[in-house]
This record gives C-alpha cells, structure tokens and sequence, in this order.
C-alpha cells in the first residue's frame, strides 16, 4: 500500500516517526527539521478524517526518565500540526490504551518515549558487568520474549500502521520493524518522508548518472570503513577528507604533526589507496591544508602541504589548492553523495572548506547533477551555510543513509515490503 492510495477516513493510524531532536538544557528544541520533515504524512492522515498515535524515541535513555520524555516537545509539535496534541506518559499501561481507543477524527495522540522500555531495542538492561555467557544469554532471550507482547500492545492501538522513521530504519526494533507483522500488507506503509528518502538513495544506487563523485568526510576512516570499500565500487572519485586525511597522510610517509589520526588504521590506509587503483577509482586526497596551534577557533593557524605539518600544529581544514582540486572534481559529476565535514567546520576559522564543498555540490547540481547529502554533520554543514535547497536531497538519515547505500536490507523498509 502506499500513503497516497491509503483513505485514512475513520482510521487509527500508528505512526512511527524520528522525532529524535536535540533539545538544550531547558528542553527546548534547537533544530526542529525531524519533526517539520513527518508533517506531510501526518496532515495527509488529518486531512483524510483519520486520527494518529505517534511513536517515537527521544536520545538514548536507559529507562524512564524526564531529560528523555517526550512531553517537552508536545506544545511544538501542536504548534506544527495546529492540532492540541495529547500525551500518553507511558507508551504501555491503561492509559495510553484508552486514549488511544478513545481518538476521534482528526486527533492526534503522541505516546511517551518508546525506549523507556528495554523491548522497543530488544537489548537486555541493566546487566551486571561481570554478568556471565549464559546470564547475558538468559537476559537477552528474556527481553526477545517480552518484546512480542510489547510489540502486539503497540500494534494494538491501531488499524494501520505508518513508517515515517528512515533515521531508525537500520533498526530491527519493535516500532520500526517487528510491528509491521501485525498489519497485513494493504495496511502498512512507508510515510511520504521515508518513500522520499528510498527514492534518493535508490538514484545513487541504481540510476547513476556518471561520473559518480562520493565525498566522504569526518573525523575517523574507522567509523566508516564499510561504506568506503563498498563505495569504491560503485564511484569514478572518492574524495576522502575531514580528520582521517592525516591517517592516509601518515600511513604514507608524510608528517602529520598533532593532527587527528588512527594509528591501529595506517594498514587498512594503505589497502583503500591499493584497492581504488585496482578498481581504477580516482581517490582524492587534500594536498594542503589549514593548520592550527591548538584545537580553537582562535588558535593562530596557517596554510601548508598536507604531509608537512609542523610538530605542535594539527590540521583543522582544507587549504586553498585542495579546496580547487575537490571543486574541479565535483562540478564535473553527474551524481554526488556527502557525507562529511572537510575540516572542524562547528569553528567558523575552519568551516571554509566545508563551505566551498557545499557550494560546489550546489552548483554542480545547478547544472543538472543529483546531489544526495546525509549524515548529522553534513546536513548541519549546509543548514549552517544555507545550502539546503541548492542540493538535490538532504537525508535526515546518517547511520540509516549509509547503511542503504552500503546496499545493506534496511528492516524498517523490508518489514513494510514482505
Ligand atoms: P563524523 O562524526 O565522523 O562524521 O565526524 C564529524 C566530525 O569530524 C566533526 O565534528 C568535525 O569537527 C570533525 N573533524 C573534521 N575534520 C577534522 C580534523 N581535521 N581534525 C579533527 N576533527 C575533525
């Protein structure tokens, strides 16, 4: 089924949404773009005649607590919607039950933060450390257990079920995934937000339009070492940048000074450099770079070659010839993905580089290229230089974008299609 041929007159939809937004210590919302990204599948559902339960998670909590409770973003949410939200403080239990039950055309219902409860994740809690093999086994098998009647609860409040989360969709959870069993196909769907997302990362994968240029960016080659050697068989460019430029740097020979770098990596470094020449992939490294004397924004800083910097200097950002060098590459794609600062771009001494980045996808894309960007970083990258509409697809996805394009089964996704 999909959202658009679904009439949710008189229906109760389930509607698992990433409202997963960072709030500060007055739990207010910094950055609101998840909740705004789920509003076309939630008005569609109003305006229809249905009604909604919301679920969510909020952060990573280890049980019920205030700083993670969903109730601090109600009021914004309402706000949004132009609909009083109501509240369930507890996503199990009587209440939330009956207010479901009790919905009306046009209402909407948020329940409190799923993962209060260790079922919505099905990982045990609360181990003790010195817990043995067979305990953790026992606790594990005993969470799977009680994830069932978790999951059916869940499903109970509801005749359809909705899947608006893509950040969550690399996630077999009972929300996200394992709930989808308990509605038959012509009842469950993919929201309009996450069909957009499928549809985005299903043009870098199968319609690629050449040359295919990644940008992958960050601070550590580690945390995405999977996506890289699955990219260099699909991209013509790979432009590696950000923190791990100086393990490549290092692993070659060159003088990194303080800078960022993962020496247990310099090995696999060295095979990624090995691996692109045998897959004929032009692997882009920067050549100079923006240097600081300690880890500020007003550090004093200047430019030199990449594998030349001086003891007591770190690199913080791209200089001027790598910033050429990413530029020519990128306006001369067809299909780009980002993934990545180029540098520590939160300092505004060191955000150049992301910046001409950014602004280079935008024009490339300007003249017809499609431009996927994702991951938390990157997305901050071109809200904080404006960049948002200049590209072709923003994800609200890092681990889930990655992992899709890795071309890995995304259960969220597979659950909706069986
Ligand atoms: P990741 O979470 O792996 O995508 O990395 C993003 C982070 O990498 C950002 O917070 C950047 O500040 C950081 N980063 C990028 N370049 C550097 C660098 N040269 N040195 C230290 N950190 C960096």
């Amino acid at each position: 089924m999909t959202i658009d041929n679904f009439n949710f007159a008189g229906k109760k939809a389930f509607v698992r949404v990433d409202f997963n937004v960072p709030l500060d210590e007055n739990f207010n919302i910094t950055d609101d773009t998840r909740m705004r990204a789920a509003l076309p599948t939630l008005k569609k559902i109003l305006a229809d005649g249905g009604s909604i339960i919301i679920g969510s998670h909020l952060g990573r909590p280890k049980g019920a607590t205030d700083k993670f409770s969903l109730k601090h973003i109600i009021g914004h949410l309402s706000d949004l919607l132009g609909v009083e939200v109501q509240f369930a403080n507890d996503c199990m239990g009587e209440e939330a039950a009956l207010k479901a039950a009790a919905l009306q055309p046009g209402e909407v219902l948020m329940l409190e933060n799923l993962r209060f409860y260790a079922e919505e994740e099905g990982k045990p809690r609360g181990l003790a450390e010195d817990a043995t093999d067979e305990e953790k086994a026992a606790a594990k098998a005993a969470v799977k257990e009680s994830q069932k009647e978790f999951t059916k609860k869940l499903a109970s409040y509801a005749d359809c079920y909705v899947n608006d989360a893509f950040g969550t969709a690399h996630r077999a959870h009972a929300s996200t995934a394992l709930i989808a069993k308990y509605f038959d196909k012509d009842h469950k769907m993919f929201g309009f937000l996450m069909e957009k997302e499928v549809a985005a990362v299903d043009k870098v994968l199968k319609d690629i339009k050449r040359p295919f240029t990644a940008i992958m960016g960050g601070s550590k080659v580690s945390s995405k070492i999977e996506i890289i050697e699955n990219l260099l068989n699909k991209v013509d460019n790979l432009i590696l940048t950000g923190g791990m430029t100086y393990t490549f740097v290092k692993a070659q020979g060159g003088n990194i000074g303080n800078s960022i770098v993962e020496n247990d990596k310099l090995d696999l470094a060295l095979e990624i450099i090995a691996k692109a020449k045998e897959k004929g992939v032009n692997l882009v490294l920067a050549v100079d770079d923006k240097i600081a004397d300690k880890f500020a924004n007003d550090a004093n800083t200047k430019y030199c070659p990449v594998n030349n910097v001086p003891e007591g200097w770190m690199g913080m950002d791209i200089g001027p010839e790598s910033m050429a060098i990413f530029t020519k590459v990128i306006l001369e794609s067809k299909t780009i993905l980002w993934n990545g600062p180029t540098g520590v771009f939160e300092f505004d001494t060191f955000s150049t580089g992301s910046r001409v980045v950014g602004e280079a996808i935008g024009e490339a894309t300007g003249n017809g290229a499609f431009s996927l960007v994702g991951g938390g970083d990157s997305v901050a990258c071109v809200n904080k230089f404006g960049l948002a509409d200049n590209v072709s697809y923003v994800s609200t996805g890092g681990g889930a974008l990655l992992e899709a394009i890795e071309g890995k089964i995304l259960p969220g996704i597979a659950a909706i299609n069986e």
